[in-house]
């Protein structure tokens, strides 16, 4: 019916199928499909917003986020995920840019919200008030469910605001369980922050199987590590960084009982899927994707196993092509600009700005390669690449060679301007507690593994990178 497959559609068939089934467990409450449907339905009658408005959502993961994604969009409103790092100006900015008729926030975020003018604003006061004073009767479906809109995290320039499809069907969605074995009863921690596209995706993933979803506002490893165990959790949505903080604790005496560990979001350090796969069994997923394109290639544990640095294959639907400059596809190995093509990509920039399009196929911004037997590798951003002396040497690249390195726990490496040779490599670490390093060990270890251009003059070291909500190093924080 006009429900379709979007958030609401699904939320419904599952409070029909299994009304009792706990559909999510946050810090605060844990919800049954049933009550979580009637929570958002309640919202939607109460919430002074209509068919085609846009709405705010600056939310950790919690039931609340939820129950305001699919409230809003069974009005037929557009909801806005809006990064929780953003600025008090950033944030005013997309309120005007993205025409936000209402802005549901998180109290936290009060401080935040005080410059954002001529916008509904619903505190977590107002939405339990919205909830309960609400009239009951049947909610008219909409002409058409609202799209959700999802903001780029802006670490390449001012936020956009991407629109998400809405699946057609099971097919798109079919297609990644088909390679990330996730499964109706799996209960699911999503770590990734919900107004992140993989987030976000697992969202759809976990209603689109009635699986039960375990929410924590802050990601922190050890508490996480307790909930994991404490909650039987089968499956795990996470960005790397988060993998990685996990293997900074000591093993646990209890260990959690994962069936799938899907990350995505960020490279996944080839050593780092090895360790932690070594520990937690071969569990691990890696998704290569984005806001655009949705995903790329999945690599399974027996992809990681054979080779942990890459991206592995395109699901079925999905068509993964390297080109050259000349717009003509480059042999296996070599490298080119990583174009996508599936039934889920993005509609368009709510801006109007272009994306760019090949025999319809998205460019991704990417640099890549696919190897003899058709697994993908993502060698860096095209943005990110560095021209040193008239060699291109990929940030991405380097920094695995460092990660390598036993003492060294985190490493971002960046090309800064050089009088010489145009660009030059700067490497910034994080060293393990107690370790120490010399700079010169630092560049000798590169010099051993790679060409002499590769190798970072610059060595800083920092108590820790700056990072995004997703865990990106955003470059322009680092020192120079
Ligand atoms: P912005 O575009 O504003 O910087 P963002 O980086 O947060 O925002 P995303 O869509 O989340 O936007 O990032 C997608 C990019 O992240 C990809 O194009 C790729 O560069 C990188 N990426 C995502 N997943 C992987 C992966 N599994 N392996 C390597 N790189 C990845």
């Amino acid at each position: 019916g006009r429900w379709g497959f979007g958030l609401a559609g699904e939320l419904r068939q599952a409070a029909a199928r299994s009304p009792h089934r706990i559909a999510v467990i946050d810090d605060q409450r844990s919800l049954s499909y049933a009550q979580l449907l009637d929570r958002a339905e309640r919202l939607a009658r109460g919430l002074p917003v209509g068919p085609g408005d846009r709405v705010g959502l600056l939310c950790r993961n919690s039931a609340r986020m939820i129950e305001a994604l699919i409230g809003v969009t069974t009005l037929g409103a557009d909801p806005v995920l809006i990064n929780t790092g953003l600025s008090p100006n950033q944030l005013a900015t997309v309120a005007k840019d993205q025409s936000l008729r209402a802005l549901i926030f998180d109290d936290e975020f009060a401080p935040k919200v005080a410059l954002v003018q001529g916008v509904e604003k619903v505190a977590e006061e107002r939405f339990e008030e919205l909830i309960a004073g609400a009239a009951v009767g049947p909610i008219r479906p909409p002409e058409r469910p609202g799209r959700t809109i999802v903001l780029t995290s802006g670490t390449t320039g001012v936020p956009k605001g991407a629109q998400r499809p809405t699946p057609g069907g099971f097919r798109p969605l079919c297609s990644v369980i088909d390679r990330i074995p996730l499964r109706a009863g799996d209960r699911v921690m999503i770590a990734a922050p919900l107004f992140h596209t993989w987030g976000y995706a697992g969202l759809q993933i976990a209603l689109a199987l009635r699986a039960t979803i375990v929410l924590r506002r802050k990601f922190e490893p050890a508490a996480i590590l307790d909930d994991l165990v404490a909650h039987a959790c089968t499956g795990m949505i996470a960005v790397p960084v988060m993998i990685q903080q996990l293997m900074e604790l000591p093993p646990a005496s209890r260990r959690p009982a994962l069936r799938v560990v899907a990350v995505s979001g960020s490279a996944l350090p080839g050593g780092l899927a090895t360790r932690f796969m070594d520990r937690y069994g071969d569990v691990l997923y890696n998704l290569y994707g984005s806001t655009e394109a949705s995903w790329a290639s999945i690599a399974t544990p027996a992809d990681l196993r054979a080779d942990p640095r890459t991206a592995g294959r395109p699901p079925y639907g999905t068509k993964v092509a390297v080109l050259g400059d000349d717009g003509e596809p480059v042999a296996p190995g070599e490298v080119g600009r990583l174009f996508v093509g599936n039934e889920m990509l993005f509609e368009g920039y709510t801006n109007g700005a272009n994306r760019t399009m090949h025999e319809g196929l998205l460019a991704t911004g990417d640099l890549g390669h696919v190897d003899a037997d058709g697994r993908v590798y993502v060698d860096g951003r095209e943005d990110d690449m560095i021209v040193s002396g008239g060699e291109n040497v990929y940030p991405a690249e380097v920094e695995g060679v460092l990660a390598d390195l036993p003492q060294v726990r985190e490493v971002a490496v960046i090309g800064v301007p050089d009088d010489e040779y145009g660009q030059r490599l700067a490497a910034y670490l994080v060293l393990r507690e107690g370790e120490t390093l010399a700079p010169e060990a630092v560049r000798e270890h590169v010099r051993h593994h790679r060409a002499r251009f590769s190798v970072p003059r610059d060595v800083i070291f920092l108590d820790e990178l700056p990072r995004n909500a997703t865990g990106k190093v955003v470059a322009r924080e680092l020192p120079r």
